[in-house]
């Protein structure tokens, strides 16, 4: 597990992560896995495992199991884990087949299975590039998007399940890590070509956020979470153009010359470059409109309370890129008693005002009697890299540190090892 780095950055050399591929939460108490060539491993456990068949199945009652790859070599086998949970927590949760390289640990907590991948660095990153982008996009776009996740892993600074000694989870949470299925020549030459390769600040490796559209700003990482002011993680214009004044009037329904943008991503050929995308459509300008009833019913849902309708809704606050982080309500209850409501972050915005997750808080309303209708902006919390934006950039010739630089304005690319 990698320790948070302070003023020094430490690493020398390749290091092995712990990636969670089944958690506790998940309630697994049998895990099934299957292997392309059983002969590259071996076992460690009390149990009686014979790893001779292709398909195993392991209990939580048979201990501590190490399914250990003794081959090194970075190729197509490796092991395939079973009904793996893909946005976790969320309505579109679904479960799929990932293939993994590296070794696999198998952990009894609490009576639930923990299933961590130890797999090293550069290995894990071949995989995370095509699991969040597809290996189509030029390698402009895949070697940032790889110094991108390698510099959010080394500086180590989220650290979401140190509870179970691990670096990071296989899901949008942490990082999307998909195994080897989508892996392409050019998403394992993009990782070989940025080899080591981190984002730093200030002699300190950059906390990289990342997300799939800005929607023409990008947002200050403070406005979003709860954190300091970071001078990589401010907003930038996503335009080739130095901002000029903005029209928030139409900021919404207009089309802005920005990277993210038509103008320079066009959105009927993103499908191409996405990859495993959970949705397709518009990122960048988005349009949704529901009557009262449909809102009610979800929203009520949402907060738990019988709503029957809404009669006002009030950005309180916004950040640079129009991203909402105070929202206000006004709504009626089923016995029509007259009640607020206010959401104080962006994450809980985009989970209460749909029925299952908004592409972003950049939006604005138009509401009357029947219906309640948002323009919005963008899709994700829009800090750091705008992943659709910086695949723009990359089909424009656009090179890897320019993207970079673009996005993490004072930060230098480094090779740590
Ligand atoms: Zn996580
Ligand atoms: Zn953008």
């Amino acid at each position: 597990m990698i320790e948070k780095l302070n003023t020094q950055f430490i690493i020398q050399s390749e290091p092995i992560l712990r990636i969670g591929i089944i958690l506790p939460l998940d309630h697994r108490k049998i895990i099934e896995l299957s292997f392309s060539d059983s002969l590259q491993y071996k076992i460690d456990s009390k149990a009686p495992i014979n790893l001779t068949p292709r398909k195993l199945k392991i209990s939580v009652d048979d201990g501590d199991v190490k399914i250990i790859k003794t081959n090194p070599e970075f190729d197509e086998h490796g092991i395939t884990i079973h009904n793996v949970p893909a946005g976790r927590g969320f309505h579109w949760q679904k479960a799929i087949d990932v293939t993994l390289p590296g070794s696999v640990e198998l952990s009894n907590h609490d009576g639930y299975l923990l299933l961590t991948n130890v797999v090293p660095l550069e290995q894990y990153l071949a995989c995370v590039a095509v699991s969040e982008m597809s290996g189509a996009c030029p390698p402009a776009l895949l070697e940032s998007q790889t110094i991108t996740a390698r510099s959010w892993v080394l500086a180590a600074a989220e650290k979401k399940h140190s509870d179970l000694n691990l670096d990071a989870c296989n899901d949008d949470c942490c990082q999307r890590y998909q195994g080897l299925r989508q892996i392409t020549d050019a998403s394992i030459k993009a990782a070989d070509d940025s080899r080591g390769i981190a984002l730093l600040y200030d002699n300190q490796i950059c906390d990289a956020r990342y997300s799939k559209s800005c929607g023409g700003i990008s947002e200050d990482a403070e406005h979003v979470w709860d954190m300091s002011p970071t001078p990589y993680l401010t907003s930038v214009y996503d335009g080739p153009d130095s901002e000029n004044k903005i029209d928030w009037d139409n900021w919404f329904t207009d089309n802005p010359n920005v990277f993210c943008g038509p103008n320079f991503a066009n959105e009927n050929e993103l499908h191409k470059y996405l990859g495993n995308v959970d949705k397709e459509g518009h990122y960048f300008r988005w349009h949704l409109d529901f009557t009262q009833s449909e809102f009610c019913k979800f929203f009520s849902e949402n907060i738990d309370e019988d709503v029957s309708r809404i009669t006002k809704i009030d950005a309180l606050n916004r950040g640079k890129s129009g991203r909402i982080n105070h929202l206000y309500l006004d709504y009626q209850n089923k016995e029509g008693t007259p009640k607020t409501l206010q959401i104080n972050n962006e994450y809980d915005i985009r989970r209460i005002l749909h029925p299952s997750f908004l592409y972003s808080s950049a939006f604005i309303i138009n509401m009357d009697e029947k219906h309640i209708e948002f323009f919005g902006a963008g899709w994700g919390h829009g800090v750091g890299l705008c992943q659709i934006g910086a695949l723009g950039m990359s089909l424009h010739g656009y090179t890897t540190e320019q993207i970079l630089t673009h996005y993490f304005k004072n930060s230098q690319l480094k090779k740590l090892y």
